[in-house]
């Protein structure tokens, strides 16, 4: 059964094409990388899903409802969130205002409970809950950013480059939170140039070039056939 299916997915900016057309399918349950160089599209087409970019067009469905025509927050709504390149935590706000910008529009009583989660997964964001987000270092505005994510509950998490800037020691400590997301059998959509990582968590990738998809096969036969590398190279 597939969670997500994206058909003839393009995205466009001004005249520049940076999706052409692409085709993905995301098995409930799994977790699905996307690699690529850069510049291969890899951000633009999880924009593209999230219609967080303005010229889009495809197909797009989640347990085989469609929400093609749906803007942001009905993205959102119907269960898909994203935890963007770059993390885009609010420097100025603290941990827990950045968690709540996960959560908006949903009852008091399910923000508490989603908050308890996050700081049940993350223990160290709720006795540091009231610290300004930018005066942490970027492995921990990555787990910020990661919760915040998880603040709409939703049933596909996607995201972008996690590790992207860290130190070592922070690679590790993201890898783990998202092996323990992984594990309680959340759908992930992971678009990563770790090779490590996406070894360790994916069990499929599909590879990005130019906009296209030119390859989709599983870790296991990637890593058989010496191709993770290349894929990440383009
Ligand atoms: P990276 O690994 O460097 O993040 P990527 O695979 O995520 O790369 P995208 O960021 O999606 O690739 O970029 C795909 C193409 O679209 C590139 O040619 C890029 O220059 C172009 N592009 C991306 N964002 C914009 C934008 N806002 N306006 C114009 N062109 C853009």
């Amino acid at each position: 059964m597939h969670l997500l299916t994206v058909r003839s997915l393009t995205v466009r900016y001004g005249g520049a094409t940076a999706v052409r057309g692409i085709d993905l399918d995301v098995a409930e349950g799994s977790v699905t990388g996307i690699l690529g160089a850069n510049g291969a599209g890899k951000t633009s087409a999880l924009m593209g899903i999230m219609r967080a970019v303005p010229r889009v067009t495809g197909a797009m469905t989640i347990a085989g409802d469609d929400f093609s025509a749906a803007h942001t927050r009905g993205v959102v709504e119907a269960g898909v969130s994203l935890c963007p390149q770059n993390r885009r935590l609010f420097a100025s706000m603290t941990i827990e205002e950045n968690l709540l910008l996960g959560a908006q529009r949903t009852p008091r009583a399910v923000v508490r409970a989603r908050l308890d989660e996050a700081y049940d997964r993350t223990p160290w964001l709720a006795t540091r809950r009231r610290e300004a987000a930018g005066r942490l270092s970027g492995g921990q505005q990555q787990l910020v950013a990661i919760g915040r994510a998880l603040m709409s509950a939703p049933r596909l998490l996607m995201l972008d480059e996690p590790s992207s800037g860290l130190s070592p020691v922070a690679v590790i400590e993201v890898r783990e939170l998202l092996e323990r997301i992984c594990a309680s059998g959340l759908t992930v959509l992971l678009v990563e140039q770790n090779t490590h990582l996406v070894q360790a968590l994916c069990t499929s990738v599909y590879v990005l070039s130019e906009g296209r998809v030119v390859g989709h096969d599983t870790v296991e036969n990637l890593v058989a056939n010496d191709l993770l590398s290349d894929a990440y190279l383009g």
